[in-house]
């Protein structure tokens, strides 16, 4: 929230009186969260008090002005506003009987001047003031929030402290504050630093990044006026992004990769199996995290035991001459269980997770295995070597490869 103070008043251009309202305004501010980036003043001058008007109201949240609330010719805040907002003055019928009991309680007519001081326009609301004539204006329109206060120092403060703190605070809390998550895939976080580049250090949205196991997440936050202000924000920040970070972007906000293939599974009718080694049930555990995965997974193998693999379909003297870590054996165990289960789909895991070495292969070397009756696919991998982390990442890995496959690219 940005704010601005606008002080009016021709005597303070004149140095006739010192400013003391913006110093105190500026001073309750930050209790209450608002950063204030901006103290103006202006004469009583109407063309020139509309264009400071019109320049806060294009750079800032809040607008608090001092000033110029009184019934004479140059008293022209309310005068102001309303034609920096294009809007119609009228006399408030309740406002004007306000207006008109603090003369009667004293006695007195009430000047036709003062008329104007009961004058509203459709987005104000007024801000009574026991101390005076002088009613406040408490304007918001577009998310935006004017509010205008008397001059005199006693009155400025008493309907501050008992008239606008409270209602700011709610203002302010009811910002709107939407969040967007971006996930990608393929990117190292020096590398989301440098395509994003400056788009980083913004406040609004605020981008935060982080780097999880299904790889960075960018997530956007904005604070704004409105749910529809707040989505407009977002929307084009996530273009800008869409368009730096391209086909590495994955998914978005609670989207995960188990239910985004088992769409593409669900929608194209297909049917998978899976062998695994090293991810020990895991991928299958993934898989069928998602309510309705039995219409495309049909089952799977854990094949710790090269006995397994080969029990499974797997070839004895495939296992005996490449290992059972290796892109041979991976293959293999896809191939195999895509028979064996009868799916259009094989997918295997087979790799070292650790703490030791195995067939003198290092700690998270890991091959996913891919089959679809045309195309057989191995990856490699070379996680990093703990070993929780390599059973997750490995699973994580196997559904990113089954995605590229659904995506045809191969
Ligand atoms: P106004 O609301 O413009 O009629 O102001 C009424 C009186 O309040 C002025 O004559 C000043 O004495 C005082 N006043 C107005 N603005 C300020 C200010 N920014 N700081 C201190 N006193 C002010
Ligand atoms: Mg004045």
């Amino acid at each position: 929230m940005k704010a601005e103070i606008v002080s009016i008043g021709t005597e303070l251009l004149l140095g006739q009186i010192t400013d003391t309202n913006a110093p105190y305004i500026a001073s309750q501010l930050p209790l209450l969260g608002i950063n204030l980036y901006w103290i103006s003043q202006v004469g009583d001058n109407q063309s020139r008090v509309v264009e400071v008007l019109q320049r806060a109201w294009n750079r800032s949240d809040i607008i608090v002005t001092t000033g110029g609330l009184g019934p004479t010719q140059d008293d022209i805040t309310r005068e102001s506003i309303a034609r920096m907002l294009n809007e119609e003055l009228k006399v408030d019928t309740a406002l004007e009987v306000e207006v008109r009991g603090f003369f009667a309680q004293r006695g007195v007519q009430m000047p036709l001047s003062n008329l104007k001081q009961a004058t509203l326009i459709p987005s104000a609301r007024a801000i009574i003031n026991p101390r005076g004539t002088a009613p406040g204006w408490w304007v918001q329109k577009n998310g935006k929030l004017i509010i205008a206060i008397p001059g005199p120092p006693a009155e400025m403060r008493r309907m501050w402290e008992k008239e606008v703190v409270n209602r700011l605070r709610e203002h302010v809390k009811g910002d709107v504050i939407l969040s967007r998550t971006i996930k990608t895939l393929g990117l190292s976080e020096a590398a989301v630093d440098e395509l994003l580049g400056p788009m980083l250090n913004d406040t609004n949205p605020t981008i935060g990044v982080y780097a999880k196991i299904d790889g960075i997440h960018l997530r956007m936050t904005v604070k704004a006026g409105s749910q529809k202000e707040a989505r407009a924000i977002l929307a084009a920040r996530e273009k800008e992004v869409r368009e730096l970070l391209k086909d590495k972007i994955w998914g978005t906000d609670d989207q995960n990769l188990e239910g985004l293939v088992g769409e593409m599974l669900t929608s194209r009718k297909l049917r998978i199996g899976v062998m695994e080694s090293c991810t020990g049930g895991l991928l299958a555990s993934i898989l069928t995290d998602v309510p309705g995965s039995s219409a495309y997974f049909t089952g799977g193998v854990i094949a710790y035991a090269n006995d397994v693999k080969v029990a499974w379909g797997v070839p004895e003297d495939l296992i005996a001459s490449h290992g059972a870590i290796s892109r041979e054996t991976a293959g293999a165990m896809a191939g195999a269980i895509r028979e064996r289960m009868g799916t259009d789909i094989g997918l295997s895991t087979t790799g070292v997770a650790g703490p030791d070495e195995l067939e003198g292969n290092p700690v998270g070397l890991v091959y996913i295995g891919l089959d679809n009756g045309k195309n057989n696919k191995v990856t490699r991998l070379n996680l990093p070597p703990r070993r929780p982390d390599v059973k997750i990442r490995a699973a994580v890995a196997a559904l990113f490869e089954l995605r590229k496959m659904l995506l045809n690219e191969y």
